[in-house]
């Protein structure tokens, strides 16, 4: 069976009646299984998944038109997602045999919408990290390769999508966690605006900067799959009324687009050249289709990361709080007193690198440190959000690379922490300020390693975000 690159070469194959969504689930199932040295899946769902692509493939047979848009998508979910009944674990020892009570709403939605789920990818602990490396369950690796990183912390989901063992995937993106694997794996990510799909049974991390985010082939997929799951619903107080455009049939940007970018983000020292130059290449084709591209000033690049990590870390240590050995998972089995029960539980169930952000977060927010941090990097927040807003005020889009380099080998910086929170100079942008992104793949390095390029809009404008991403990626590339 050919690969299937899209959801729309999908659905057309099926309603010539040359695949099937059994067919479709056999054909990824034997994939995964192919690949099982990758390390994508914590677990597949196999059977259910078998059991539901009958299902729809009967339900088609009967009535073709009652199928739902996502017939024929089968999707990956990072384990940080709820889905009722199904076990859930945040890639931590903590909740290794933690069962989900609820689904979460997006997960609800594409159900509805005939998707089909076909197992929870391999992450970050708790989704904190950029290289899949600090999983309980192992590293992810990289399928064009293996020695070499995914990305991360969404790093199954990528390479779930490139190693074709799904058609999508959805992961969650609190500070790159789906733009950098995607870009690592040669494939497109978004996040959309905080608010803009439910995080209601997300597995929070730092909430105000988490967002359930896409990874597929496709900018049409990923508008298709937003379309399904963004919306107001009742469980999450901080989730926008603002309608749902149908993203999918508005994928051609009509006219000439404005667009700024950072020279100080172009010219930084830590970006690699082969990445600077296809970047302003492509900037300059983007001039040569008639587009308007300018430099724009922006003096906060070097308070990014800064800002990012205080804050993540602090609502972290306050989100993670939860884990105490008594409600939820991992619980000692040699504590003599309450107290020692709490520390031994959390000690025994969290890895260190999660342990290391509990502490830090639990740091700046403490009494004669708060000023000093937390509030500071509030008000930094407030500054670069403020700034982003001007230049979106003159500009549709701010193009800016998704990585300074392109995956690393496994182990290549494990022990340096704040190298790898560097890595995540280009991304975190989007999340302090709350704006949608989506990174696309630019080109490959002489290695063959491909890195990714992304587009961010004002609050809301998916719409343009991702009609201009599928014409420019269409036509300039
Ligand atoms: N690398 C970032 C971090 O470790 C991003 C994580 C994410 O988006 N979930 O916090």
């Amino acid at each position: 069976m050919p690969k299937y690159s899209n959801l729309q070469v999908i659905q057309s194959a099926l309603k010539a009646g040359s695949t099937s969504c059994e067919k479709l689930v056999d054909y990824y199932l034997a994939r995964i299984e192919k690949q099982q040295a990758l390390n994508i899946y914590i677990e597949t769902f196999a059977e259910e998944a078998r059991t539901r692509a009958r299902a729809l493939d009967q339900k088609y047979r009967e009535a073709p038109s009652s199928v739902g848009p996502l017939f024929g998508m089968v999707v990956s979910i990072k384990d940080v997602l709820c889905y009722k009944d199904h076990k859930l674990s945040a890639a931590s020892k903590m909740l290794h045999n933690f069962t989900a009570s609820f689904s979460a709403t997006a997960i609800e939605r594409i159900l509805a919408a005939d998707a089909i789920i076909i197992g929870r990818t391999n992450c970050d602990e708790f989704a904190m990290g950029s290289a899949n490396e600090s999983s309980y369950y192992g590293p992810t690796r990289n399928a064009i390769d293996p020695t070499r990183v995914p990305g991360g912390s969404s790093g199954g989901s990528a390479v779930s999508v490139q190693a074709d063992t799904c058609l999508a995937a959805l992961g969650s993106d609190t500070g790159g966690s789906v733009r950098q694997p995607a870009s690592f794996c040669g494939l497109v990510g978004m996040k959309p605006s905080y608010g803009r799909i439910s995080r209601y049974g997300l597995l929070a991390y730092a909430s105000s900067f988490d967002q359930i985010g896409i990874i597929a082939n496709s900018v049409a997929d990923t508008a298709i799959l937003l379309e399904i799951m963004a919306g107001a619903d009742e469980f999450d107080s901080t989730v926008s009324a603002e309608a749902v455009p149908a993203y999918s049939q508005h994928l051609s940007f009509p006219g000439k687009a404005k667009i700024a970018y950072f020279g100080e983000a172009m010219q930084h020292e830590g970006l690699d050249p082969e990445i600077k130059k296809q970047s302003f290449d492509f900037i300059e084709a983007l001039r040569g289709a008639g587009h308007q591209v300018a430099a724009v000033d922006f003096e906060y690049l070097a308070y990014l990361v800064p800002s990012y990590y205080v804050l993540t870390m602090a609502e972290a240590s306050s989100n993670l709080s939860r884990y105490d050995g008594v409600r939820y998972g991992h619980r000692t089995a040699t504590a003599t007193s309450l107290e020692e029960h709490y520390r031994k539980s959390r000690t025994e169930g969290f890895g260190e690198k999660v342990k290391r952000r509990i502490m830090l977060g639990t740091f700046v927010l403490s009494v004669g440190y708060y000023d000093a941090y937390f509030k500071k990097a509030q008000k930094a927040r407030r500054l670069i959000q403020d700034r982003i807003l001007q230049v979106l005020a003159d500009y549709d889009f701010i193009i800016m690379p998704v990585t300074p380099s392109v995956a690393w080998k496994i182990g290549e910086k494990q022990g340096n922490p704040v190298e790898i929170y560097l890595s995540d100079i280009y991304t975190v942008l989007a999340n302090l300020t709350g704006l949608p992104a989506i990174a696309f793949p630019l080109g490959k390095n002489k290695n063959g390693m491909p890195f990714g390029i992304q587009l961010m809009s004002a609050k809301f404008t998916e719409k343009n975000l991702l009609s201009f991403a599928n014409t420019i990626t269409q036509n300039l590339r």
